[in-house]
């Protein structure tokens, strides 16, 4: 018979106790399959702080937490390691995920055979991977060095021809310093851009920004032909030129309020043109007077009308003045938008070598002359044959809303929904220069290119840009780019000729009230 000792007794008995509390803290590694959470309803794999991981970047395992609720919705206390958590359907061995290949994970933790939400985690290799700095809403990388004139960039992370969606620790560098993503200046020159972050370095983005002097004063000769009225004289012509002239020159603005932040000299002029078709000096510079058999004219009149008097548009810039217009047009004024030989978004490019089909001009209804600011009016259309938009989209009584793209491709100037602005007319009369942007905010509407009501004293950095690409590269107009290069040469100039098939090109038309 074995004796056990007491002392051999109580080693027997500690060591049971101890297989005992060892055997009963085992159940934790099994409570996947065997706990007991009755009520248990749903579990909620919480949200890592972000869900695309880059290896070579970010080197640590991401936590997995994972809150469990009842039937009642309220939060069941769960043991530290009751819940397994599962990278594509592998059991991870801890509580975290340490990603060591790329690709897409599906991470879902499971209890009592319930399963959470999934997590997707998009593990990526910077190898893979690069950087793109670009210009938004921009069509050049050209600025002017006005210190107003701001240029927005972006910067993508780009995994093969496909940018990665999501907020990355990527930062933007205008000559090596650090920009809160736009930027403006007043010092011309060249300025290099990139975009840094994850340890990568994105190509230069080279933006040029040029001194608002750079680009030459040019002074465009106008010819009004008045048709069957007599209410211009040379004194009202050079006097509506000033005008204009003073609208491009940013110097124009009859109600004195605050002009736009962005309003800028587009440095072109205008005056009255001294000298006729066989270049003589006119008996009233910039002034011809005609007669017509019509007392009355639609808009089709009138564009075939106007080819009688159609002066070669490469040394006049024709304003046509109609009295007792009828129809859709009785109470507008129009132009034509211009063609260009380099494109220019929403413009047409044309060979330089080929004749103007239409009346290439501005079309000033005699209305216009009485009881308003035609300086204003024609300032608007002198616009438009320059390559500016309106800054809604649409025109006379046909407005399409808010459009997806900007409609003047000018984003220094906000566009509205002139349609429910035009139905929710302010009754308060001050009211009426305010606008809601399509973007939801609230501003003044001062642009040029704007209509009734806005207080018309701002020409924008963008519309400076269109303009000088149209001075540039624009046909049928009296600038260096056409005949004006080396002057005016002293033989005649002539009528453009009425086509034979006449084909109607539809104007921008300009209602005011
Ligand atoms: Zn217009």
């Amino acid at each position: 018979m074995i004796v056990l000792s007491r002392h051999l007794k109580f080693v027997i008995c500690l060591t049971f106790v101890c297989f005992f509390i060892v055997a009963c803290d085992k159940p934790e590694y099994l409570l996947d399959d065997f706990y007991r959470f009755e009520n248990l309803e749903r579990i909620e794999l919480q949200k890592t702080e972000k869900l695309d991981y880059f290896l070579g970047y970010d080197n640590y395992a991401i936590p997995l937490q994972a809150k469990v609720y009842d039937i009642n919705g309220a939060v069941i206390k769960t043991p530290e390691k009751a819940i397994s958590y599962y990278s594509n359907g592998d059991k991870l061995p801890a509580e975290s995920f340490m990603p060591e290949k790329t690709g897409v994970f599906e991470l879902v933790g499971k209890l009592a055979g319930k399963e959470s939400n999934t997590l997707s985690l998009h593990v990526w290799d910077l190898k893979d991977l690069s950087i793109r700095v670009s210009a938004q809403n921009r069509p050049s990388n050209e600025i002017i060095a006005n210190g107003s004139d701001a240029i927005s960039f972006k910067a993508e992370l780009i995994s093969g021809d496909g940018v990665i969606p999501g907020d990355f620790p990527i930062y933007i560098y205008v000559n090596d310093r650090q920009v809160s993503g736009t930027f403006s200046t007043s010092v011309p020159g060249d300025y290099q851009v990139v975009a840094r972050g994850l340890g990568l370095t994105s190509k230069t983005l080279n933006v040029k920004a040029t001194a608002p002097t750079t680009y030459a004063v040019v002074r465009l000769p106008v010819i009004f032909h008045e048709v069957n009225t007599q209410n211009l004289t040379a004194a009202k012509v050079k006097e509506l030129t000033d005008g204009m002239t003073r609208a491009f020159r940013n110097t124009l603005n009859r109600s004195g309020k605050a002009k736009d932040v962005n309003a800028t000299d587009i440095r072109v002029e205008f005056y009255p043109a001294p000298t006729g078709l066989n270049g003589n000096r006119l008996a009233s510079a910039g002034l011809e007077r005609v007669s017509s058999g019509n007392t009355d004219f639609t808009f089709e009149d009138i564009y075939s009308d106007a080819f009688k008097t159609f002066w070669d548009p490469e040394y006049y810039l024709n304003i046509w003045v109609y009295p007792n217009i009828k129809g859709d047009y009785a109470n507008a004024s129009w132009a034509f938008h211009p063609y260009v030989t380099e494109p220019l978004a929403g413009l047409r490019v044309l060979d330089k070598s080929v004749s103007p089909g239409m009346p290439f001009g501005i079309f000033l209804n005699a209305r216009h002359l009485v009881g308003q600011n035609t300086d204003e009016i024609l300032s608007h259309e002198a616009g438009h044959i320059l390559g500016l938009l309106h800054v809604f989209s649409g025109d006379l009584t046909e407005f399409n809303g808010c459009p997806t793209t900007d409609p003047d491709y000018c984003a220094d100037t906000p566009y509205y929904d002139r349609a429910a602005y035009a139905e929710n007319m302010p009754s308060v009369y001050d009211d009426r220069f305010k606008r809601t942007s399509c973007r939801g905010s609230g501003y003044v509407a001062t642009n040029f290119m704007d209509y009734f009501y806005s207080y018309n004293n701002s020409f924008t950095s963008e519309q400076f840009k269109r303009v000088r690409h149209v001075i540039s590269y624009g046909l049928w107009l009296p600038t260096p780019f056409n005949s004006l290069k080396n002057g005016r040469t002293d033989g005649t100039v002539s009528v453009v000729k009425h086509p034979d098939h006449l084909e109607i090109v539809k104007p921008v038309i300009c209602k005011m009230p």
